[in-house]
């Protein structure tokens, strides 16, 4: 369903978190601009702080879903907790699971189990600390509840680094590749945390093999009320896909 061929890069996009009806509506508009087929949003959000905004839950999934309908885009959101997969569910098409929740092997087999009459694509991100062996082991607690149809994101390992949010493993995609039939996407989000960055590893990423990428686009990234300085501008999503089309096609591919 998320049209994984040999061929296609798959591009998600969308904000961190859903923060209204009138900020999604924007992103997904934005998104359906830039010839792109699926909105990502965050209605639960996985937030080191507790005291940070923390998703508009129900309500959050109900805007995206709505938004999705309205453009035409199929969506993805994360679930961060067992008692919400079945409501998840309900309002997306692909489900996540986020870098914090990679070892969270109760989510992930409850996961396996409901999903495995619709085969429903599940985003397996890979946690910040894991190894690349310990993420493909996470990955088949879902595909052992018989749903084989997850895709996993690279989304940055934590380094002495500082220069970035994370440091973005793009060695993890040949690996991924030799190791794992599943399609690998990357977050150049979350691995960077810086939205200059974002195209430049995208388009890396791109060229190292990548079968789709994921990234954050908020119209006012300033005002976001999670991961503003990560976040692109709708007119950097153009640009974005403007300059991952010649290089997706220099290495026998396209959008
Ligand atoms: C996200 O994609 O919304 C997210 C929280 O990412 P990660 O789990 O990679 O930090
Ligand atoms: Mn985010």
């Amino acid at each position: 369903m998320m049209g994984f061929d040999s061929e296609k890069i798959v591009l998600i996009a969308g904000p961190c978190a859903v923060e209204g009806e009138e900020q999604i509506r924007e992103v997904a508009a934005a998104v359906k601009e830039a010839g792109i087929g699926i909105l990502r949003g965050g209605a639960y959000k996985p937030r080191t702080s507790p005291y940070s905004f923390q998703g508009l839950e129900e309500e959050g999934l109900e805007l995206l879903s709505r938004a999705g309908r309205e453009f035409n885009l199929k969506t993805v959101t994360e679930v961060i907790d067992s008692e919400h997969v079945e409501l998840v569910m309900k309002y997306v098409d692909i489900l996540q699971v986020g870098t914090r929740n990679m070892a969270n092997f109760s989510l992930l087999k409850k996961i396996g189990r409901l999903t495995c009459d619709n085969n429903m694509p599940v985003i397996l991100k890979r946690g910040f600390s894991a190894t690349i062996e310990e993420w493909l082991l996470a990955s088949e607690y879902i595909t052992s509840g018989g749903n084989s149809n997850v895709i996993l994101c690279e989304r940055g390992i934590r380094t002495f680094e500082t220069s970035t949010r994370f440091t973005l493993d793009l060695n993890a995609i040949p690996v991924v590749k030799k190791l794992s039939s599943h399609p690998i996407i990357v977050d150049t989000s979350h691995s960077t945390g810086h939205r200059d960055m974002v195209i430049p590893m995208s388009r890396a990423a791109v060229a190292a093999g990548a079968d789709g990428i994921m990234v954050e686009v908020h119209p006012n990234p300033a005002k976001a009320l999670s991961d503003g300085a990560q976040s692109l501008t709708p007119q950097q999503l153009l640009q974005l896909v403007r300059e991952l089309r010649p290089v997706a096609e220099a290495v026998g591919r396209h959008l």
